[in-house]
């Protein structure tokens, strides 16, 4: 059946632009692929564009003890074992040539003396392993890989917001999608398809996360029946700025501490001296963030409900040549000179490392023909997310994911569009336009991210969880009934009362995997189960998956280690 829409066919539909998606698509037109990227944003303005710190990965080229295995140790330890062992090797040991392959691209990385690429000590690495640009660094990326997938012909599809996938049979078909700008209807056709939508901070109030991070890939995926996995582990970055309100949130770079930073509390005391004092302010984050969250708890925070991040210490051009982002971003939000003074900071809901749950070695989802990468899938982080494995993991996962699917699309045949499906999701998209009453997406919205940030944050009981569910089980019926006034051209009340549905499904598994897991492990803490429990949760991942229109929990047996692995990681360094 022909669409009566605007519809485009290709092998490959990558459904977002981040440093995943872009990698995923230069992948699979090396490999002779037709390739759409569609973005909800323009192209290059992708969140990843907004990584600063660096990318994590063992090039040894300042520590020379260096290797796959540290980083591998350093991922699993970082992840408390929760990590799927086999994406945590194959990332360790490929991540090298994914920068090697970025710098011939272009990409122009701070030097050693010697010329070799830079790199910096981050939380929970045991060598300097960042390479960056400055703070600048998903900018270098971003702008590298574009400029590549332009070069060698890729279609590009921006602002062009996917709602669903479309199935034939029991294989992914593509995708149905509006314009922004305009509002109309468009299809698209693929052979495969892969999502790389990014993150969910959205759902919560306080979040470093771009407008673009609700859930979208992940929810489509539920949807069109894939699995979640481990959807509890939400990292929470410990240092965000708490002031002035306008700006709560946004992210301070863990490269502040990766280049001196101290944290102090407001009696001047380096409080990390008690929470981790052999790794200091370079703990994981989870740690630094529950120490933050619990000195500002015990009435040791400062002024505005944080704790004091210092590198005054430093000489003024050095951190402006570090940090020069960091410097410009309290200078012209807080009227803050970071050369001179302390920042405030406090703790930032930052990244998920639950997500789509994908094969290690290709990336594909539990629906044939569905690939998926970076922060929409899941895997690779387990319970914590080490800084700077993200980048590293949009490269080498992205590429994998792209390669996969290009490679299933050589042999694939073309699949059908559904015209029942293509209707079904036009009905849902334009429903908020045709009620009569009803409530403001943006308040349902508001209400999501108070209850979010309070019921399922930093720390967690099970009365708050059960209240969370409850509410979001009102929150749902709510946005089902929310009215958008106006036309479809650039209607951001419209488009919000779609994304709403992604967040909302996103924070149901969130929470219900979190009520689940009686244990603290990494980014989820249990005040009611305050210790890790090897014995029954080490062993087990959680999957939520749809079955009718039921939101149903299962576990897993976490993948066995073989004996080879095991000894790796059971070395010291
Ligand atoms: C301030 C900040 C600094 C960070 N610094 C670092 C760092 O230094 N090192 C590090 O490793 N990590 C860092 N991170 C984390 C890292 O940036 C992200 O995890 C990563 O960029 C996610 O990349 P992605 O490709 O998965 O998705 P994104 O970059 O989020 O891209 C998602 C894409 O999907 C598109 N999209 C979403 N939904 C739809 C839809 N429905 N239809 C069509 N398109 C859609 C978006 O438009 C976008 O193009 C940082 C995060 C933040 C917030």
């Amino acid at each position: 059946m022909t669409s009566k829409y605007e519809t485009h066919e290709h092998d490959v539909l990558i459904i977002g632009a981040g440093g995943a998606g872009l990698r995923a698509a230069l992948e699979a037109l090396n490999q002779g692929a037709r390739v759409a990227v569609v973005c909800k944003s323009l192209l290059g303005k992708a969140h990843t564009v907004m990584a600063e710190g660096g990318l994590a990965a063992a090039m040894a080229n300042v520590d020379k003890a260096d290797g796959w295995k540290p980083h591998f140790r350093d991922t699993m330890r970082g992840g408390k074992l929760l990590n799927n062992w086999r994406m945590a090797q194959i990332h360790a040991q490929e991540a090298p040539d994914r920068v090697r392959e970025l710098e011939q691209w272009g990409a122009l990385f701070d030097r050693t003396p010697t010329g070799d690429i830079l790199q910096r000590a981050f939380g929970g690495h045991t060598y300097k392993r960042l390479c960056h640009v400055g703070d600048r660094t998903g900018l270098e990326m971003i702008r590298t890989l574009q400029d590549r997938g332009v070069e060698m012909g890729f279609d590009v599809f921006m602002e062009c917001t996917v709602t669903k996938l479309l199935k034939d049979g029991e294989r992914v078909a593509g995708a149905f999608a509006y314009w922004r700008e305009s509002g109309r209807f468009v299809t698209f056709k693929a052979k495969t398809v892969v999502i790389a939508t990014g993150g969910i901070g959205k759902s919560w109030a306080v979040t470093s996360n771009s407008w673009e991070c609700t859930g979208d890939g992940m929810a489509l995926a539920y949807e069109a029946g894939a699995e979640l996995l481990d959807m509890e582990f939400v990292q929470f970055h410990p240092t965000g700025m708490v002031w002035p309100p306008g700006v709560k949130g946004i992210l301070v770079t863990e490269a502040v501490r990766g280049e001196g930073g101290i944290l102090r509390n407001k009696v001047g005391e380096r409080f990390m001296e008690k929470y981790d004092p052999k790794r200091m302010e370079l703990s994981t984050r989870d740690v630094v963030a529950r120490s933050i969250y619990t000195e500002v708890k015990e009435g040791r925070g400062s002024p505005h409900g944080g704790a004091f991040l210092d590198i005054s210490h430093k000489p003024a051009e050095y951190v402006k040549k570090k940090l020069p982002s960091m410097y410009h971003q309290f200078k012209d939000l807080a009227d803050v000179d970071i050369t001179k003074v302390p920042m405030e900071v406090g703790p930032t809901c930052h990244y998920v490392m639950g997500g789509i749950r994908v094969d290690a070695e290709t990336a594909e989802s539990s629906i044939k023909g569905l690939f998926a990468a970076g922060e929409a899938a899941a895997g690779l982080h387990g319970a914590n997310r080490l800084g700077g494995n993200s980048l590293s993991d949009l490269l080498v996962f992205g590429r994998r994911a792209g390669l996969a699917a290009a490679q299933y699309a050589k042999t694939a045949s073309m699949p059908n569009l559904d015209a029942g499906q293509i209707e079904q999701s036009e009905r849902e998209v334009l429903a908020p336009f045709e009620r009569t009453e009803g409530e403001n997406p943006y308040t349902v919205h508001h209400d999501l991210q108070e209850t979010m940030q309070s019921l399922v944050g930093i720390f967690r009981v099970e009365e708050d969880l059960k209240k969370a569910l409850v509410e979001l089980d009102r929150l749902k019926a709510r946005a089902g009934k929310v009215r958008v006034e106006g036309s479809r051209l650039f209607n951001s009340g419209w488009h919000l009362s779609r994304d709403l549905n992604c967040m909302l499904t996103v924070s149901q598994a969130a929470t219900r995997a979190a009520l689940a897991r009686q244990e603290s492990r990494g980014a989820h803490s249990r005040l009611d189960f305050p210790k890790t429990d090897e014995e029954v949760w080490g062993k087990k991942n959680n999957i939520i998956a749809r079955k009718g229109d039921q939101m149903t929990l299962f576990e897993v047996p976490r993948s066995e280690m073989p004996d080879e692995i095991q000894q790796v990681l059971a070395e010291d360094k």
